[in-house]
């Protein structure tokens, strides 16, 4: 390890000794390390090749006109059943027992950080754990859906939809202000895992009033995070390193 890597490692150290408010704000990088793709990584889904672009297959227009379409690419994709959750999981539930962190803000729908152990969890995109029948209500685990072909259908004969974000769709509005307020509220604002292109989730950051901002992302995010401790590498390696 180089010595300015050393140097920032002992930063945030020091950082995270004395946090006492902290939220984590991350994304897909976060669990790329459990076997879970990200986006827009070299080896994300975003670079390789379907029949549409992932965006629009992840959109609501898609999953309204082309519902069989988008779960066969749902249940390939992105249900990863029997992924565990990595160093960076365990470390934040960790912090959150320890009474350091005071919630985890996340892009991911994998359900990995509650798997791992925390409790204050915002989920901005929803969870592939949840699912509701559109006709009726009726909740279903996720396994219905893994183990349907087609489209998974509700025993009233209703479309099941996973409780996720599509594009298009809004945010759920008592997770945002939920998070918005952990955010207000921190002492620390660690951001990783994201590459920040994905709104309204990427602006969250800018709430962040504290005293102590890192960024631990494997290369620069789409956005410049002013005033930031910015650790390149693995979330996951960094976290086992502190
Ligand atoms: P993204 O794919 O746009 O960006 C991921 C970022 O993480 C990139 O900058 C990448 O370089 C970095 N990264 C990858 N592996 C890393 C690692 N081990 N350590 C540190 N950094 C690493 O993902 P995003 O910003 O979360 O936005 C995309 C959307 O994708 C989100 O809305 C999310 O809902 C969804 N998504 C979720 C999952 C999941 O739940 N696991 C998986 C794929 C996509």
């Amino acid at each position: 390890m180089d010595e300015a890597l050393q140097e920032k490692l002992a930063q945030l150290r020091g950082i995270v000794g004395k946090m006492k408010r902290g939220v984590f704000f991350g994304g897909a990088g976060v669990s790329t390390e459990s076997g879970i793709p990200d986006f827009r990584s070299q080896d994300g889904l975003y670079r390789q090749k379907y029949a549409y672009p992932p965006e629009y297959i992840l959109s609501r227009t898609f999953f309204d006109r082309h519902t069989a379409e988008f779960f066969d690419f749902y249940r390939d994709k992105m249900l990863a059943l029997d992924a565990q959750p990595n160093a960076a999981h365990k470390k934040l539930a960790q912090w959150e027992a320890e009474g350091k962190l005071a919630a985890v803000v996340t892009q991911n729908i994998d359900g990995l950080h509650q798997k791992a152990g925390s409790r204050a969890v915002y989920e901005l995109h929803g969870s592939v754990l949840r699912n509701f029948c559109m006709a009726c209500g009726k909740s279903y685990p996720v396994e219905a859906v893994a183990a349907s072909a087609g489209v998974p259908r509700c025993s009233c004969g209703g479309v099941i939809k996973p409780d996720v974000v599509l594009y298009e769709e809004p945010l759920d509005q008592r997770v945002l202000e939920g998070a918005i307020a952990r955010i207000r509220a921190a002492d620390v604002l660690i951001v990783g895992g994201t590459s920040l292109n994905v709104y309204p989730a990427a602006g969250l950051i800018d709430f962040f009033e504290g005293d102590a901002l890192v960024v631990v992302n494997r290369g620069a995010p789409a956005r410049a995070v002013e005033g930031a401790l910015y650790i390149d590498g693995k979330i996951g390696e960094v976290f086992s390193a502190l």
